[in-house]
């Protein structure tokens, strides 16, 4: 790990902090605790990263004064993140949670997903099926419609899933993937990487001209995000996004801006407020313009109430007989 003094995306020296997050070591008992993402990735966190006998660590959030990002410091190395992975891979953790989740959640999502795609792909006069390739996309769930639809589906993550329909699993990196696809999703991957720029950058050296990409990322510019994430554990997430830093993070990587919005939306088990951004080589038709992370963060009320009254409109309808 190293505490950084610019910020990761656009290497300003402007950094404010915003909180700092103390972790307590969890103990030995990971083996009977695999359901609980919070225990496994604080016990990677101390046996195998910081390979410390120290029962505490404090990490700090920053924000970028200049792009906006928010990030977790200090950072981890890619080698460290590689070794997360693995030993997560080794436990199966992963695995063990996801297999309950529900059916229609997934469903719903992948619909979304796929006609979000689709529409920017026909705004571009593109047409007829493509080549798809979700990046960490786990068990293929989110290529249901693309499947369905003809598109030749493939998927790369760290762990090998039984795949559904005609979906392929092409390994683990994207030096696994041969030729070009015409569509890459990057669905809840980019909080998790130690250098987004060169993430997003390697996507789009696989991309043709013509190619999406469309990244999903939840709402890290958002108090009960960064807050409470970083709360459990510094692991999983180390980014924070707003628009704002999102689109600095496409547009450092070369790529345009063709949708961009944050929405309250369904995910595997929970609603949550997500960005959607579709970016790609061909030229945007209109100049999108970001929301700024300060006022993504000011907006903290207001995304709380959206959530407050999604859930009372679900309890009306649950308790009218309507879902
Ligand atoms: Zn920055």
């Amino acid at each position: 790990m190293e505490k950084v003094s610019r910020c990761p995306v656009c290497n300003s020296i402007s950094l404010t902090r915003l909180g700092d997050h103390t972790y307590e070591f969890p103990g030995d008992d990971v083996k009977n605790n695999l359901i609980s993402k919070k225990y496994v990735r604080r016990w990677i966190l101390f046996k195998h990263i910081l390979k410390t006998d120290d029962k505490s660590t404090v990490f700090q959030v920053d924000m970028c004064g200049d792009c906006g990002f928010i990030f977790s410091n200090p950072r981890f190395t890619a080698e460290e993140m590689e070794l997360k992975y693995k030993l997560i891979d080794e436990l199966g953790s992963v695995k063990a949670r996801v297999s309950n989740y529900p059916e229609k959640y997934r469903d719903m999502r992948a619909k979304r997903i796929f006609d979000l795609v689709d529409g920017c792909r026909g705004d571009l006069g593109l047409t007829g099926s493509a080549r798809v390739l979700d990046y960490g996309g786990q068990g293929g769930v989110n290529l249901k419609y693309f499947d369905e639809n003809g598109y030749a589906c493939e998927v790369i993550d760290y762990e090998e899933w039984p795949m559904p329909g005609n979906v392929k699993y092409a390994g683990r990196t994207l030096n696994d993937v041969q030729g070009n696809p015409e569509i890459v999703l990057c669905n809840h991957t980019l909080e998790h990487v130690v250098d987004p720029v060169d993430f997003v950058s390697g996507i789009a050296n696989v991309m043709n001209n013509d190619s999406l990409l469309y990244i999903e990322v939840p709402l890290g510019a958002f108090y009960r995000e960064y807050q409470r994430v970083m709360d459990i554990e510094p692991l999983t997430h180390v980014n924070f996004f707003s628009e704002q830093s999102l689109k600095e993070v496409c547009d450092r990587a070369g790529l345009n801006t063709h949708y961009l919005k944050t929405e309250y939306q369904q995910l595997q088990t929970v609603k949550y407020w997500c960005i959607n951004i579709v970016v790609g080589k061909a030229p945007a038709r209109e100049n999108i313009k970001p929301r700024s992370t300060s006022s993504q963060l000011g907006k903290k009320w207001g995304y709380f109430g959206e959530m407050a009254v999604d859930r009372l409109m679900n309890r009306v309808r649950k308790a009218a007989g309507m879902s």
